[in-house]
């Protein structure tokens, strides 16, 4: 039989060995608005070779594939795909965006059933995981699935990440930059705790520019909770007006991504099992974690106040509860 081979002469099988396991593979399980605006944010950003979208509702799928596809000529992003729950496996990273979402004054812990059961569902069916595979949570409630997760899959705690408070966290930097009329990118204020009705933010580290942000002109206990109130509201307040939020968690997650795939050694605020943070262990919470391609790289020792310590706790507690 004839060898097989390409335009300029190279047989198929040497160039498929040579080439097949070194392409950047990202797996998203669920097409819905979250996993669509992962794709898209994805692509956009050039971060990956191939993005794979898998999710039960196949016409929805192909929907997405198709229109996601269609800018494939602006970017440099390689393949947008439709795959199934056994290639997830194969993944350099599988993020998990599947499940039921907040109906208009939902709490997130409200999808704790429903989504506990659909993460067994998607975990069953792909079965054992990569070695060096790393698994992203984003549905909610998305501390205590992550938490779940790492229970019924085969790898450390360390590679199994939720997307925690670097929405929330985003948010506040969005705010507090409108607010102090500066960029986003100088505000180093994070949000910790539950993605969720108890989370704070840890006002004693935040800084604008190498300023404390309490020794800023303008700042006050007031302005302060006010912005916490409005942080802690948002997410509900997209929900009421448009159904969903899916733009600003899109970007979040792609902003893990390329920590993970750059080993960047990034240090964020995402969702990880904790081991005495500010005296906090064994859950899973928004905390200061350092994160590379091996996932999880440790976790930052930033000292909370004694109030925010408090804050924590009662998270810890909250999120205990439903594991
Ligand atoms: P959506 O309803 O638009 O999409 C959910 C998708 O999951 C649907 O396409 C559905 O077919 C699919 N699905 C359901 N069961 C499945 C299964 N067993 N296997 C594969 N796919 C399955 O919802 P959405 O707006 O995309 O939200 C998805 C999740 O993300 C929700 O839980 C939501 O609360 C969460 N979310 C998290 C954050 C965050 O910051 N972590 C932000 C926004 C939304």
């Amino acid at each position: 039989m004839p060898l097989e081979v390409d335009i300029l002469g190279m047989p198929k099988s040497k160039k498929d060995k040579m080439f097949s396991n070194q392409k950047i593979i990202i797996s998203i399980v669920g097409a819905g608005n979250v996993g669509s605006a992962i794709a898209y944010a994805l692509t956009i950003k050039n971060i990956a070779a191939e993005i794979n979208i898998v999710d039960i509702d196949k016409e929805r799928t192909a929907g997405q594939v198709l229109d996601i596809a269609d800018g494939m000529s602006f970017v440099e992003t390689g393949h947008v795909i439709s795959s199934t729950f056994q290639n997830a496996k194969n993944s350099d990273i599988i993020i998990i965006t599947a499940g039921a979402k907040q109906n208009p004054g939902d709490t997130r812990l409200d999808l704790v059933g429903r989504n506990k059961k659909i993460m067994k569902d998607i975990f069953t069916k792909i079965g054992k995981l990569k070695s060096n595979s790393i698994v992203l949570i984003v549905s909610n409630p998305v501390d205590v699935l992550t938490h779940y997760v790492q229970k019924i899959t085969n790898l450390p705690p360390s590679q199994i990440i939720g997307s925690g408070t670097l929405l929330d966290t985003s948010r506040l930097k969005t705010k507090l930059s409108e607010y102090f009329k500066v960029s986003a990118q100088n505000i180093h204020a994070y949000v910790f705790g539950e993605h969720g009705d108890s989370e704070f933010i840890a006002w004693s580290s935040a800084t604008i520019g190498g300023v404390p942000i309490k020794k800023m002109p303008g700042f006050n206990n007031k302005v302060a909770k006010k912005i916490e109130e409005f942080i802690r509201k948002e997410a509900y307040t997209i929900i009421e007006k448009k159904g969903s939020t899916y733009y600003g968690i899109g970007l979040s997650v792609a902003n893990i991504v390329k920590a993970i795939l750059y080993d960047q050694h990034l240090i964020i605020p995402i969702s990880s099992r904790l081991n005495n943070w500010n005296g906090v262990s064994n859950v899973c919470l928004g905390a200061l974690a350092i994160i590379g391609r091996k996932g999880v790289e440790g976790h930052w020792p930033l000292k909370l106040s004694p109030e925010e310590k408090k804050k924590l706790q009662h998270s810890a507690k909250v999120i205990k509860k439903y594991l």
